[in-house]
């Protein structure tokens, strides 16, 4: 990662530090948190800068809210866990993320005190990148922190805007992100295995494209292997399918060949007469899929096939469920390749919300070198896109002071 990081901070003991990070998390009907992966992904950041004695303005987004009248997406959840989760600090919360209250707050927060703002996008201000609205949250703070990894695809004013006007650094989670699948995409060790899976080709056709570059195998299972299917000229029944990718799909089987990459569609599948728990189920060659069944997992001659070239891989990622794995009956296919990943000692990376979800629901997220809380920000990246927000960071080696 070249751009300067928290580490550089001379002394930030008594200075007013500006922490973007992404608490987005996820809430049930009620406002109850339902995961909390984000927050603690963040805390790291957090400590350091407690412990270092910097007066902490804590920043997030929480869903998408238009204005503060959809009050529904407060960060009050949020800072109740924080609580929990920072026992020994004080973590006041303010009414607003700008105004004469927030300032008088911030001038009377404590060194090794946290105050975290109301949610950033309560204002349309925002998402649109205002320079007066940037400007007006630098004014709050001595230096900038970007830690918000699962969002710096977006040049938001907190993100991007609010560089202008402070020495901003990046946080430990943004630069780990970073780190790891920069390296997987322009140094990985090989060979480098690509599994895509998840619901629609056209959700992946970012990743694919730059993946092919990069990558010396990819597999290719869950909904999208139906789209694959069938410009193959195969019968895939009722199964989801993408007609208007389906060109694509033969052009990425020539550009896969062109490259020398090693391109596997899923061969088998467990199709269903439901999309339900409770349908019959069979499994059948995934290019002869009666009509009235759908595939939704992938089947045991897939598993094996796609083991072999796992087991044998210096660096995974893998973006995108093998199955409907929110139905128990269709998760065997995500939770085996799940666990073969683990074993092949590979540098082994989880992008995209549903693969992460679908590994935190297996227990299995803290064995892979990187989860990433990213989602869509991670599919970006691997997609090669360069990221506004982060590019406004101050280069490496330099001391802040
Ligand atoms: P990610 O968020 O990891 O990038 P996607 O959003 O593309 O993944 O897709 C996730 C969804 O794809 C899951 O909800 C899963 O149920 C669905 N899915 C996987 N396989 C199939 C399939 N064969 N048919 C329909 N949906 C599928
Ligand atoms: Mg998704």
């Amino acid at each position: 990662m070249d751009k300067a990081t928290i580490r550089d901070f001379a002394n930030v003991k008594g200075k007013r530090v500006f922490l973007r990070s992404d608490l987005n998390v996820s809430q049930d009907k009620d406002g109850n948190i339902t995961d909390d992966t984000r927050i603690r992904a963040s805390l790291d950041t957090i400590r350091y800068l407690v412990d270092k004695g910097a007066r902490v303005i804590l920043c997030s987004h929480l869903g998408r809210p238009k204005t503060k009248a959809d009050t529904q997406y407060t960060l009050k959840p949020v800072h109740e866990r924080l609580c929990e989760l920072l026992p020994n600090v004080k973590v006041l919360m303010a009414p607003d993320c700008i105004g004469s209250e927030v300032e008088k707050m911030v001038s009377e927060l404590g060194d090794g005190q946290i105050l975290l703002l109301e949610n950033i996008r309560f204002y349309a201000e925002e998402p649109e990148n205002d320079p007066a609205f940037a400007k007006k949250l630098s004014q709050l703070a001595d230096y900038y922190v970007n830690d918000a990894f699962g969002v710096s695809h977006r040049a938001h004013a907190s993100l991007e805007g609010i560089t202008k006007y402070l020495p901003s650094v990046a946080g430990f989670l943004m630069e780990k992100e970073i780190k790891i699948l920069g390296e997987a995409i322009s140094n990985p060790r090989r060979p480098l295995t690509v599994i895509i899976g998840g619901k629609k080709v056209s959700d992946k056709i970012g990743v694919i494209d730059g993946l092919l570059k990069v990558a010396n195998t990819i597999l290719i299972g869950g909904g999208l292997g139906y789209t694959f299917a069938k410009a193959a000229g195969g019968e895939v029944g009722d199964s989801i399918v993408d007609e208007e990718s389906i060109e694509y799909c033969k052009q990425v089987v020539k550009e896969a060949k062109k490259l020398g990459v090693t391109l596997v569609t899923s061969l088998d599948s467990v199709i269903a007469d439901g999309f339900s728990n409770d349908a019959h189920t069979m499994i059948v060659q995934t290019t002869k899929i009666p009509a009235g069944w759908e595939g939704l997992d992938i089947g045991e001659k897939t598993i094996d096939e796609f083991k072999k070239h796992i087991a044998k891989s210096g660096t995974i990622i893998w973006c995108g469920p093998l199955g409907v794995f929110e139905m128990e009956k269709f998760a065997n296919g995500t939770k085996q390749i799940a666990n073969a990943i683990l074993e092949s000692g590979a540098v082994t990376i989880i992008g995209g919300g549903d693969s992460v979800a679908a590994v935190t629901k297996f227990g299995l997220a803290s064995k892979f070198t990187l989860v990433s809380t990213g989602g869509g920000a991670s599919l970006e990246f691997l997609e090669g896109k360069k990221f506004a927000s982060v590019e406004a960071l101050l280069g490496k080696n330099v001391k802040i002071s």
